[in-house]
């Protein structure tokens, strides 16, 4: 179910623990239990600082498959996990919490669209299914490609023959993005993610007018009107090789989760990074940065816990071998 405001996260009372013991634990129970950390761009700078690999979902999805030690725990959320689980099933793969969602990916069930390609195809459409990877591997294991923002355009061009129909799930504004600059015709599924969804466009053209020499940054899952006033549009891969290209300082007005900006100060210290404000839909106000409340679950005490416990665990299901098959030939080959 697409959730329209941003939840606040509330981890009720869990009592203080200084980080740097945290880390020093789970520095220790890594070695202890043969484990990796992997980390998502989203999520708190702290644990991106004590990861092994950091990266975009495409990254992270082919990090998983080079790396010796038994254990992953992958900071993130769960379909990333799983395509974790599913590219290198002998290991044991954690995720610090198992509630951490998407919302972008809970907006197409696998059941509902199963039922949509059987109507599609009853009534002569000559579909091929394109999946942005924020699926889960049950969407994964119906569809001919899965994609990244970062290797969307490619596939698209390169591997879906031009006489085919595309359905583009989950993501309508990635979608409709990739309709203008691969040219392609798609049928699009209502989806979005619930953090791109919300940047406010009066505080960006403010923040635009406030800063008049800045660049915007803008991810393709943001809306038009907010790709309309971007300079840069690109995952957050494409954003650090962007923002490390440019030697002279700049400013730049930065359109995605807010947690990017860790990795772009990382990369390129030399520029200044605004997050654009979000306008939470519930009340109408502006929040000074976006986070997404999904990844806002992984905490150093959570990636501590499932060192310790071996919990939660991301187990096979049956349905991840027909997603393997497509994810191998999407991203691996
Ligand atoms: S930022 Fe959006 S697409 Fe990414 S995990 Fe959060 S809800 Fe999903």
């Amino acid at each position: 179910m697409l959730q329209s405001t941003l939840p606040i996260m509330n981890e009720g009372d869990v009592p203080y623990e200084d980080p740097l013991d945290l880390i020093e634990e789970i520095e220790r129970l890594k070695v202890e239990q043969n484990a990796s950390i992997l980390a998502h761009y989203y999520v708190d700078g702290d644990i991106q600082d004590i990861a092994d690999f950091t990266g975009d979902s495409l990254k992270l999805a082919r990090d998983a498959t080079t790396i010796s030690s038994s254990t992953i725990v992958f900071c993130g959320v769960h379909f990333m996990a799983e395509s974790a689980k599913i590219l290198s099933p002998e290991k044991r793969v954690l995720l610090p919490d198992l509630l951490a969602g998407c919302s972008l990916a809970e907006s197409c069930p696998a059941d509902k669209l199963r039922e949509f390609q059987q109507q599609l195809r009853a009534k002569g459409h000559d579909i091929v299914t394109v999946a942005y990877i924020n699926t889960s591997a049950a969407v994964k294991s119906l569809c001919d490609w899965i994609v990244t923002s970062g290797n969307a355009r490619e596939i698209i061009e390169e591997r879906v023959p031009k006489d085919k129909e595309i359905l583009f799930v989950p993501d309508q504004h990635l979608g409709r993005y990739l309709m203008e600059v691969t040219g392609r015709q798609m049928i699009l599924w209502p989806g979005s993610c619930m953090v791109h969804e919300v940047f406010s466009i009066q505080d960006l053209i403010r923040a635009k007018r406030n800063n008049p020499k800045a660049e915007v940054l803008a991810h393709p899952e943001c809306p038009a009107n907010v790709l309309n006033l971007a300079d840069m549009i690109g995952g957050t891969e494409k954003m650090r090789k962007y923002v490390s290209s440019l030697r002279d300082p700049k400013t730049f007005l930065v359109a995605t989760e807010a947690n990017m900006i860790h990795p772009l100060r990382a990369i390129a210290p030399w520029h200044e990074y605004i997050p654009v404000p979000g306008i939470m839909a519930d009340s109408g106000e502006t929040c000074a940065c976006n986070r997404c409340p999904h990844m806002a679950r992984n905490t150093l005490q959570k990636v501590r816990d499932c060192l310790k416990f071996g919990r939660p665990e991301i187990e096979w299901q049956p349905y991840f071998a027909q997603a393997e098959e497509v994810l191998r030939r999407s991203l691996l080959s």
